[in-house]
């Protein structure tokens, strides 16, 4: 095998390697140097910029002018379009001919009026494929070998326009102005810079050299195989004593050389592993942001740029397998670019083109409500099977924050029983103890999961990646399959045929993985097979880092709870009145519509807050246009429940009675105010309820304020803060010794890189209480029915808070609805309820259900949680007496042994400069109660605080009635919308919130023909009809379980 004997320097030999393929030194005699042959100028090059991004057709009509490689453009975010005139020569007969294009900006190449190829220098894609092998057919020109005139004009050949049209090809480069990673001023995550300008660096016809290509390819490989392995291995010096005699044999200069060195590479890359070698399932994928440093208009351009790409390589490398997530982005494709669309349709069909995870986009997995999960499942699965024939059998979310305990329970419920991350090897403090493993939701639901060793979804086929999927396998001996996704991501880009080529020579390489190009089928079902000895993880997915995420961006957080709540009511309202009246239409359109807007405004870096303020401004816009055409929709439905009168009601979208306090009219003034009851899913006339006790205000000697409801009494401070929360009734203090309630604390918030993601652990050594008043509390209104007071502390010289104290009659908790004028630099604000309450765990509502949380930091994995995510409350109760915090658009929270705290505003600086610069208003309240959290009714006080109960107008003598009602508080009743496929049929969606073994009655004042089990497609189980009695539909729950019922009338 070789031909001379070597001396003992591992480190010449490699370095000698290296040298011979590096494209920094010795490109004058080494291998890389001969990539390219010969090359030539492109006949004309004219350009066209727009502001805008506008079609292919639109752009083709613009007036072009001539374009010089290396002049620049912009700015950023701007697009120019490009008409290239080119002519190969007729001496490149059998070549292989590339157009190599080199820009800063992401670039798509049209032909034809088609879409056919993307172009990235970060994405390693700067050339597009004139020609594989010259032949004559194709056009190029053949330059005439005498002095030939044309038979028309009688001009010399080679100057008739004629003959060069027809010798011509004719490309149009639509280049947008940014990079895969958008445009940073300075790092990648810093704010866009507006003003960056582009240029095309190179622009010519060359001829490829495919067999140097291929020798390098072999070069790299065993080069990295001869690193990877290392000195402890003897499979690493046999490929180190390989490629040491590939560069004796291949003379660069000679491609005839070129034979036996590659053989010799085969013979290495051919001798197998034994049955026993851990198998990578190799996947093609493309993570794409649909919005994250750029807008969402340029994504619909990246996954365009991205797919066209793969179906070029899929055209060349019948093997190669592509998955794909994210409907929207399909959907978009469909639009833009249906041409791609009905190519991605063909490989689809063929399996090769892989939609996977079944939901609409890839969403944030803390924030979005349970519902909306739902309905990420829905819209998702629903798309792929409309548009492919496609079940989704797996979940893919690699690039989330963190994972709800209820994922599990709503992926089977949605057909899906294998779930692909990758994530949680970001945590900062504790090593995630499995890759491959079963994990049990709150409700015992499982899931086989798997975190492709590797830790990344943008692999690149190389050696490095395949040991490490080996070697850093925490399921060794239990699960020998895993993962590896090969391809550019986050900002799309893909595969390359250089990954393809990579992998395609270790597929049974002795001391490798073995490699095959796999689906998320395959692996699973592989996974599955071998999984009895699996170890299961309990609960919820926590990530340690990115912990900032649930409160950056207040707006959008504000604008996804109340779209969410908007949407309920909507649903509940239509699919009432469609139930009274027949001729009532159900606005399945225009619903889907503002749902899909809500759902891709959950994409993980939207609302999360880690975006940019070009996407936090589209973001803001798309709920603006829920919040418009929802108000709309709502209206009409309302005016259908009404019957049109014209006599003050009120309507309950929430599954109890309620007696509250409400404000007829918004706007200024003295508030309109009314005492009602309304009851369950229902309509009431605005009576003249009194209260039991009516509010009132003291003040007192000292300057404190006293408030109270007849339940609670509260002693309001000169600084805003509460000296004491008393629960009348039990005779129990809520606010611990000698400290305040209602305190704002402000914190420096300077984290280590990922400024909108991450809040760490050395903030909570910088807290300051913020403690300058402005205005001290003073009374604000008192009839009885509403007490308030207000006040205004001053946070610094630009940024101050003022808040109104509400205590409404019947109310079992203080209202805060607080505004914030905020202009803070890396600064984190919060409130702090220190209770007399002691226990080792706090409670925090999630999707359907609610779990602990430690208040101790007793271990690593405990102190890691020092900021954590809940929904609309948390609790801290011990044996009979508790205190709940209540919020209507905050995600972030934290209970410490005693002290109960809500993260409200933050002041990041990347990738929006101005992320939560402005004015804010929210509400939090707070409840003391005794009892349980589940028998004080806290659940239902956050949903009363955050689903307002709505005005409508309804005839004089209207009788409240109630649609629906459940017998036990035990389970919600959250969901009521139309049939997706059934129309005048409803879907009804239950949970069990208390944590309990239940038997519930779903009662309905609507004759109800037929009831089915159905699941969260809405496909229901013929097994499973719902037992439909006089009292109503008796349902078993066991503990948070979701249950669906396709209800028919
Ligand atoms: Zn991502």
């Amino acid at each position: 095998m070789y031909h001379l004997p070597v001396l003992k320097n591992r480190r010449t030999l490699l370095e000698r390697a290296d040298k011979f393929i590096s494209d920094i030194y010795f490109t004058d005699c080494n291998l890389r140097g001969r990539l390219y042959g010969d090359s030539c100028p492109l006949q004309s090059i004219d350009s066209f910029l727009s502001s805008k991004r506008i079609t292919f057709t639109e752009a083709s009509n613009q007036t072009f002018a001539p374009y010089k490689v290396g002049d620049s453009f912009g700015p950023t975010w701007w697009t120019c379009w490009f008409k290239v005139t080119l002519n190969i020569p007729e001496s490149w007969r059998g070549k292989e001919v590339h157009l190599r294009w080199e820009s800063d900006g992401e670039a798509m190449v049209w032909r034809d009026e088609q879409p056919v190829q993307g172009l990235s220098k970060e994405g390693e894609k700067t050339s597009y494929i004139l020609s594989d092998c010259l032949k004559d057919e194709e056009p190029h020109r053949s330059v005439p070998k005498t002095q030939v005139h044309c038979c028309f004009c009688n001009q010399l050949l080679t100057e008739c326009l004629y003959f060069l049209l027809f010798s011509s090809v004719t490309l149009y480069i639509e280049m947008a102005c940014n990079g895969l990673f958008g445009a940073g001023q300075g790092s990648m995550i810093a704010a866009p810079d507006p003003n960056r300008k582009f240029s095309v660096q190179k622009a010519e016809l060359v001829v490829f050299n495919r067999d140097v290509q291929e020798m390098l390819t072999d070069f790299e490989m065993l080069i990295d195989i001869v690193k990877e392995l290392g000195e402890g291995e003897q499979r690493g010096f046999q490929a180190l004593f390989t490629v040491n005699e590939m560069v004796n044999l291949c003379d660069p200069s000679d491609p005839s050389s070129f034979s036996r060195a590659h053989s010799l590479a085969h013979t290495f890359f051919s001798q197998r592993n034994g049955d026993s070698q851990h198998v990578a399932h190799a996947m093609g994928h493309c993570h794409i942001d649909s919005a994250w440093l750029w807008p969402y208009e340029e994504t619909i351009r990246k996954c365009g740029r991205s797919w066209v790409t793969v179906i070029r390589l899929m055209e060349k490398n019948p093997e190669f397998v592509f998955t794909c997530s994210q409907a929207q982005q399909f959907q978009w494709v469909k639009s833009w670019y249906p041409g791609l669309f009905s190519e991605i349709q063909h490989y689809v069909k063929k399996g090769r083109f892989i939609p996977v995870g079944g939901t609409w986009v890839e969403m944030d997995g803390n924030l979005p409500s349970g519902e909306s999960m739902v309905r990420q499942f829905l819209e998702g699965q629903r798309f792929f099977d409309r548009e492919f024939g496609i079940h989704c059998n797996e979940f893919w979310l690699p690039d989330t924050f963190g994972y709800s305990a209820q994922l599990p329970q709503i992926m089977q419920g949605s057909g899906i029983s294998n779930f692909l991350t990758q994530k949680l090897s970001w945590n900062l403090v504790n090593t995630f103890p499995h890759n491959t493993f079963f994990w049990e939701g709150l409700d015992g639901s499982k899931v086989l999961t798997h975190f492709p060793p590797g830790n990344s979804y943008e692999m690149k086929g190389k050696v490095e990646e395949l040991v490490k999927t080996v070697k850093n396998n925490k399921d060794k001996g239990r699960a020998n399959h895993s993962a590896v996704l090969f391809g550019f991501g986050d900002g799309g880009g893909g595969p390359t045929q250089l990954m393809l080529d990579r992998l395609q020579r270790v597929q049974d390489t002795d001391g490798l993985p073995k490699v095959q190009m796999s689906s998320p089928d395959k692996l699973f079902s592989q996974l599955q097979a071998d999984s009895a000895l699996l170890c299961t993880w309990t609960g919820e997915l926590f990530l340690e880092l990115h912990n900032g995420t649930y409160t950056t961006q207040a707006k959008i957080k504000q604008g996804n709870r109340q779209c969410e709540t908007l949407l309920h009511d909507i649903e509940i309202a239509s699919s009432l009145a469609l139930c009274r009246d027949k001729t009532f239409i159900y606005p399945v359109e225009k619903l889907q519509e503002l749902w899909r807007l809500l759902l891709l405004n959950q994409f993980h870096d939207v609302i999360p807050g880690s975006c940019i303020e070009m996407v936090v401004d589209d973001a803001l816009r798309y709920y603006e246009d829920i919040r418009t055409d929802g108000a709309a929709l709502l209206h009409d439905a309302c005016g259908a429940l009404g019957s049109k009168g014209n006599s003050p009601g009120v309507f309950n979208s929430l599954p109890w009675e309620r007696h509250e306090v409400i404000q007829m009219h918004e706007g200024p003034g003295t508030p309109d105010l009314a005492l009602v009851r309304v009851p369950s899913i229902g309509v009431s006339p605005v009576g003249d309820t009194k209260p039991v006790a009516p509010v009132t205000i003291t003040g007192q000697a000292d300057g404190t304020l006293l408030m109270e409801n007849g339940i609670l009494r509260t002693v309001v401070n000169k600084d805003g803060t509460l000296a004491s929360l008393y629960l009348i009734n039990a005779n129990r203090e809520a606010i611990s010794d000698s400290c305040h309630g209602n305190q704002f604390v402000m914190f420096d918030d300077v984290p280590l890189y990922w400024d909108a993601w991450d809040v760490m652990d050395y903030h909570l050594q910088t807290r300051k209480p913020v403690v300058e008043v402005v205005q001290p509390p003073h009374l604000v209104y008192s009839d009885g029915l509403r007490g308030s007071v207000r006040f205004t502390l001053r946070i610094s010289d630009k940024s101050t808070i003022t808040q109104e104290i509400i205590m409404d009659a019947m109310c079992p908790y203080i209202k805060f609805n607080t505004k914030v004028t905020w202009a803070e630099s890396h600064k984190f604000l919060k409130v702090e309820f220190p209770v007399r309450v002691r226990s080792p765990n706090a409670t925090y509502e999630i999707q359907f259900g609610h779990l602990q949380r430690p208040t101790h930091r007793n271990t690593s994995w405990d102190w890691a949680r020092f900021e954590v995510w809940g929904h609309k409350w948390a609790d801290l109760s011990e044996h009979n007496f508790g205190v709940a915090l209540l919020n209507d658009c905050k995600y972030g929270y934290s209970v410490h042994k005693n002290t109960m705290t809500l993260s409200l505003l933050r002041a990041p600086k990347a990738p929006d400069v101005n992320a939560d610069m402005g004015t804010h208003q929210f509400t939090y309240a707070i409840m003391p109660h005794t009892g349980s959290f589940q028998d004080a009714s806290v659940i239902q006080a956050a949903y009363n605080l955050n689903f307002p109960l709505r005005p409508i107008r309804c005839p004089a003598d209207t009788e409240p009635w109630s649609a629906f009602s459940i017998s036990t508080a035990a389970v919600i009743l959250e969901t009521i919308k139309q049939a997706e496929d059934r129309k005048g049929a409803l879907v009804v969606r239950l949970y069990e919130s208390h944590g309990s073994s239940v038997t519930a009655t779903l009662r309905t004042t609507f004759p109800i023909r037929e009831a089915w089990h159905c699941d969260l497609l809405e496909k229901p189980d013929p097994t499973r009809p719902a037992h439909i009695t006089s009292g109503g539909i008796t349902l078993d729950f066991s503990p948070f379980q979701i249950v669906s019922l396709l209800l028919v009338f």
